[in-house]
């Protein structure tokens, strides 16, 4: 894999170092495969996969410089806020009612959400039947406050490390 794009204030050639560099500490066994749960939905039973919100040098490999994500956390809902800024929002607010993203699955549960989506575009308010007690405090998660411009990806200013 080569990334080609760049993330909050990242090139893809930063990107793409610290790409390389996980692999090689992967391989050694110093840093481990994923474990544990989700860090936006906080699955426990689904496989993950390392996410970098930092690829400044020199390279951190621990929350929140690195997280690990569920797929369909990581590659479906967190890259693609900026294009689907509703779906995002949503989707943390079916986070925060003890969601997680395997629930989507079930259909009554979609059209919660989809219900909440609607409810957005129309700024109405909307609650969400809570589906598990949520362990964070809201407002407070990595996630909360995450750049939704498609400017901040290529914005310095955007990295975690100034
Ligand atoms: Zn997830």
């Amino acid at each position: 894999m080569v990334v080609k794009s760049w993330y909050n204030g990242y090139s893809p050639k930063e990107r793409d170092d610290k790409f390389k560099a996980m692999k090689k500490l992967l391989a050694k066994g110093e840093l481990l495969q994923p474990t544990g749960s989700c860090s936006l939905c906080n699955d426990n039973e689904v496989p993950l996969e390392y996410h970098d919100e930092d690829y400044g040098a020199p390279f951190i490999w621990e929350p929140p410089a690195l997280l690990t994500l569920c797929r369909h956390c990581h590659r479906d809902k967190l890259h693609k806020r900026f294009s689907r800024p509703v779906a995002w929002l949503a989707y943390i607010a079916h986070i925060r009612r003890g969601g997680y993203a395997r629930d989507l699955k079930d259909l009554q549960i979609k059209k919660e959400v989809d219900a909440y989506k609607a409810a957005i575009e129309k700024n109405e308010a909307f609650v969400l039947k809570s589906l598990r007690p949520y362990e964070h405090e809201i407002g407070k998660e990595w996630f909360a406050n995450l750049r939704m411009d498609i400017e901040s990806l290529s914005d310095p200013l955007a990295r975690a490390r100034k």
